[in-house]
């Protein structure tokens, strides 16, 4: 077998002059917009479908970031620079045969609706590779239980792929081989955000976990419900004991059972520096009898969309390999690694 076949790039420079794989992007929200953003930087990956609530952009040729800016702008929606529609993941699936990659920065505020869209992409018979940025435990189990309709589609997918879960997950996968027994796993991520309507389904979703919200309670909140809620927190919200798929993306990767995994975090909407810095603990007892702890933290000059968005499209380049070789249905994040996607 060919180093190529087995997805080995010996030779960087003849992988970038290979035609970039064409991706698709749901959600043009802070992420999708921003992923449209580091795309356009990208030589490996090209953006070519985009769709928001309101409609869809596609061109096989590629888009441009500032066209669709220019469209938010003045229609609210990206279907200006293309199609305005109800249905947009239902034009963008009209061109199936355009798209290598589907990145997913949708709202997660019913865990049944991103897997829903995904379902919708298997029954049109759709064979490339997904990737999301799904938070929650219950959303992230639902993927996980169209394993066997996306072999059947040829559909490579792997889910919780953005910061955490996704960076922080795998980091603490790869710490953990350090030790025979692992004692916890915690994640506390820091998030600064100017202006949280940048960012409307994650604050929304970060509230969700505060005492006295649900997903339910929140999705039926109105813009100055959550306005009230975020003044009553001066802007900040301090999140514990979250449920964050860290935890079943750990235990399926087969490191740590489930109850070890702990994730909380302090977002402040209203000030782009951190709050604290994002890191993964890693804490276990060494074959020779030492109790240790590894921390990754990473830099606090990175954004959370840097940190969701470059993992994210590290795994998509990842999928676009394992794809190649017949490798279909589900993969949590921390079970693979992503590939650097220049
Ligand atoms: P946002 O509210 O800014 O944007 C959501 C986008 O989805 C909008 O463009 C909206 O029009 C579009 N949309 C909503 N319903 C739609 C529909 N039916 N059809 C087509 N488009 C539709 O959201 P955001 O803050 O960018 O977050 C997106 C997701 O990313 C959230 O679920 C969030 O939890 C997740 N996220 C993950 C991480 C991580 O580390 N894993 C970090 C941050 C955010």
């Amino acid at each position: 077998m060919q180093k190529q076949e087995l997805g080995m790039n010996v030779d960087n420079t003849k992988a970038h002059k290979a035609p970039p794989a064409r991706v698709a992007v749901l959600g043009a929200g802070g992420l999708g917009m921003a992923a449209a953003q580091m795309l356009s930087q990208k030589r490996s990956l090209q953006l070519v479908a985009i769709a928001d609530k309101g409609g869809a952009a596609i061109d096989p040729t590629g888009l441009s970031v500032e066209d669709l800016l220019d469209a938010q702008k003045k229609h609210k929606t990206v279907g200006a620079a293309g199609i305005k529609t109800d249905d947009s993941i239902g034009a963008v699936i009209k061109h199936l045969g355009l798209i290598d990659g589907v990145f997913i920065a949708l709202p997660n505020l019913d865990n049944n609706f991103v897997p829903s869209v995904v379902r919708r992409f298997a029954d049109a018979k759709y064979s490339g590779v997904m990737v999301d940025a799904l938070k929650r435990t219950t959303a992230v189990k639902n993927i996980f239980q169209l394993h066997k309709k996306l072999q059947q589609s040829r559909i490579t997918y792997i889910t919780g792929a953005g910061a955490t879960p996704g960076l922080l997950t795998a980091a603490a996968n790869l710490a953990a081989q350090s030790y025979s027994e692992i004692q916890s796993i915690d994640i506390e991520f820091g998030v600064g955000i100017s202006n949280w309507e940048a960012y409307r389904a994650t604050i929304k979703e970060d509230i969700a976990h505060l005492e006295g919200f649900n997903l339910e309670k929140v999705s039926t909140m109105t813009y100055e419900e959550i306005l009230a809620e975020l003044d009553r927190r001066d802007g900040i919200l301090k999140l514990v004991n979250m449920e964050h798929a860290d935890d079943i993306l750990l235990e399926i990767a087969g490191t740590v059972s489930r109850e070890k995994v702990h994730i909380g975090g302090v977002v402040d909407t209203r000030n782009p520096k951190k709050p604290v810095s994002t890191h993964v603990t890693v804490t276990g007892r060494t074959y020779d009898g030492f109790t240790s702890t590894h921390t990754f933290t990473l830099g606090d000059e990175t954004t959370m969309a840097a940190n969701v968005l470059g993992p994210a499209f590290g795994w998509l380049a990842k999928a676009l390999q394992l794809h190649k070789r017949g490798i279909y249905g589900v993969f949590g994040s921390a079970e693979i690694m992503p590939k650097f996607a220049p």
